[in-house]
């Protein structure tokens, strides 16, 4: 996703959070709570598995609030001795709850619905829990006016805020397919994850509410719960182009293409269409790059969201003002299109190695502008990421950061910025080539799944034939940057330079173990270049030189994530 300013975003997380916090503490016997916005203790998740969701949700007629559901998750338990599927779920009245059709006694308190599992229940067994529910969802299903006032609803999930609206395994580790029934207002229009079903059909008004249509939407491919969205108003659906044609095997089309949309408040659908202009042409170039396209659309939605963009799998999210306003949102579109491969479809294993979604939506979504723009572009874009990193208060701790906690506090800049500049150098030391072919590995691996920095790693060792372990661990597992201050001299006699590099960053910050280029440059104003590693606090290099040399330059072409020295 994109970040909206953070201090919008506390402002509206705050409460959200509170809601649901207990009124006193659980015994030592219970698990803690677990509370939207913060990460779950460990050990949370991982008895069951659910491998698919169901969700049937009657919305009210425009303006109301009050939802009724019915969520049929298809799950497993991992292991024998699991005696209930204990799901994340909150704020709703539960008004039944069955396991293979039969009703069961759940147990619903701080934030978990409990149900039971017939005795003796193994890994190889699935069972269908339907749980009916209905109320007004405190978070995560965001029934609001629109900014011109219209009554719509969207979901709203990252990170863990699903539970708001169905219980499920409300963390990125469980990745389950998808299917929406959505009872609409008549004069609404639904959009979802995957691919819709058939047309809306009409429903006859009944108790409490008027004419209704109801859309089916699937989605066939595992995602998180945070990405299981859909959304509902007056929309207006602006066909985009086709792209990833032969790249995309979910597809439903004939032609192999995935068709690619945009889902726009009619007010705003002149403003907002310069945009997603270019929409197609991103798809294609990360099937080409990357992998092929993992889902079966891809929508780009005008919607209610908190975030500047967000990546919900194949229906992406946008915040309503921004698209309004007609500025060009271009670089956000790049961003959350990259997510689906990365965040979406290659999942991160847990909250703190949040950088392998957005580090990668931030590094992928600045390629698609080399890529169109030349190289000179993905310079600036570094650069601007550089100075939000060396600016930000996220220096002093590690990308990956497991003391952190709190989810909202993970979008930061190590996340974002440093987390891009960490596949920018992974990609300066190993070359284009490598670099990606070691990304195809990873996506190719780990797609429709889970992986960690540890799983990337593997990948990239293994096409490149290289130990990585100090890059992972210095990048990611410590905090700060290399600071480097240069001296050289020219020693004619010899007919070298001489080069003390010393690297002056904070003490308590890891000493760099730096692979870089070194740039001689004469005062006749020819260049050689020379590879270089610095290892220590100080390195005294020495290279040959056929005249006095003007100017020494580490990194000449930016490569290196690294402070600015002290003037
Ligand atoms: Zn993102």
């Amino acid at each position: 996703m994109l970040r909206v300013h953070r201090a919008a975003i506390l402002l509206v997380c705050l409460p959200a959070a509170a809601a649901i916090a207990p009124a006193t503490p659980a015994s030592a016997q219970e698990p803690p709570p677990i509370v939207a916005g913060r990460a779950s203790p460990p050990g949370t998740y991982g008895a069951i598995d659910v491998l698919h969701y169901d969700l049937d949700i009657a919305l009210p007629d425009p303006g109301g609030k009050r939802i009724e559901g019915l969520a049929t998750l298809r799950l497993r338990p991992t292991r024998p001795g699991v005696g209930a599927a204990v799901l994340d779920f909150t704020g709703l009245e539960v008004t039944g709850v069955t396991v293979d059709g039969d009703s069961v006694d759940d147990a619903y308190a701080d934030g978990r619905l409990s149900v039971p599992l017939p005795a003796g229940a193994a890994p190889t067994d699935t069972f269908v829990v339907a749980v009916h529910y209905q109320g007004v969802p405190d978070d995560g299903l965001l029934l609001e006016k629109n900014l011109h006032g219209d009554p719509a609803v969207f979901a709203d999930n990252w990170p863990n805020r699903a539970r708001f609206w169905f219980p499920s395994v409300d963390d990125p580790s469980d990745k389950a397919t998808l299917s929406f029934t959505v009872h609409a207002p008549a004069a609404w229009v639904v959009v979802a994850n995957g691919e819709e079903v058939g047309e809306p059909l009409p429903e006859a008004a009944g108790s409490g509410h008027g004419p209704r249509r109801v859309w089916r939407w699937r989605l066939d491919e595992p995602v998180s719960s945070y990405n299981m969205v859909f959304g509902a108003g007056d929309m207006v659906e602006i066909p985009l182009g086709t792209a990833a044609c032969g790249r995309a095997p979910a597809s439903p089309r004939s032609d192999g293409c995935v068709a690619v949309s945009a889902w726009l408040f009619p007010e705003d659908t002149v403003q907002a269409h310069r945009t997603f202009l270019e929409a197609p042409e991103m798809v294609d170039y990360y099937a080409g790059l990357i992998g092929p396209y993992p889902f079966e659309k891809l929508a780009h939605v005008q919607s209610a969201t908190r975030f500047g963009g967000m990546e919900n799998a194949s229906a992406i999210f946008y915040t309503d003002q921004g698209l309004a306003s007609g500025r060009n949102l271009e670089g956000t579109v790049a961003h959350e299109t990259a997510h689906q491969w990365f965040g979406d479809w290659v999942t991160e294993a847990d909250w703190p190695e949040l950088w392998l979604s957005e580090g990668f939506a931030t590094y992928f979504g600045h390629l698609f502008f080399e890529h169109v723009d030349g190289e000179k572009r993905l310079r600036e874009l570094m650069e601007e990421d550089r100075q939000e990193y060396l600016e930000s208060d996220a220096t002093n701790r590690p990308v990956i950061d497991r003391d952190q906690h709190e989810l909202f506090a993970l979008l930061n800049a190590n996340s974002y910025q440093k987390g891009g500049w960490v596949l920018h150098m992974l990609r300066g030391i190993l070359g284009d080539d490598v670099f990606f072919r070691g990304i195809r590995r990873y996506y190719e691996r780990f797609g429709g799944g889970n992986a960690t920095s540890g799983d990337l790693r593997s990948a990239m060792e293994e096409v490149s034939g290289k130990d990585l372990e100090w890059f992972f661990h210095q990048w990611l597992e410590e905090p700060g940057y290399p600071v480097l201050a240069t001296e050289w001299s020219y020693d004619a006699g010899a007919g070298t330079v001489n080069v003390t590099v010393t690297q002056t960053q904070n003490a308590d910050w890891p000493t760099f173990r730096l692979p870089l280029e070194v740039e001689v440059v004469t005062a006749s104003g020819t260049s050689e270049r020379h590879a270089a590693e610095l290892r220590g606090r100080v390195e005294h290099l020495s290279f040959p030189v056929a005249a006095a040399p003007k100017a020494v330059v580490l990194d000449p072409d930016g490569w290196v994530l690294k402070g600015d020295p002290a003037r």
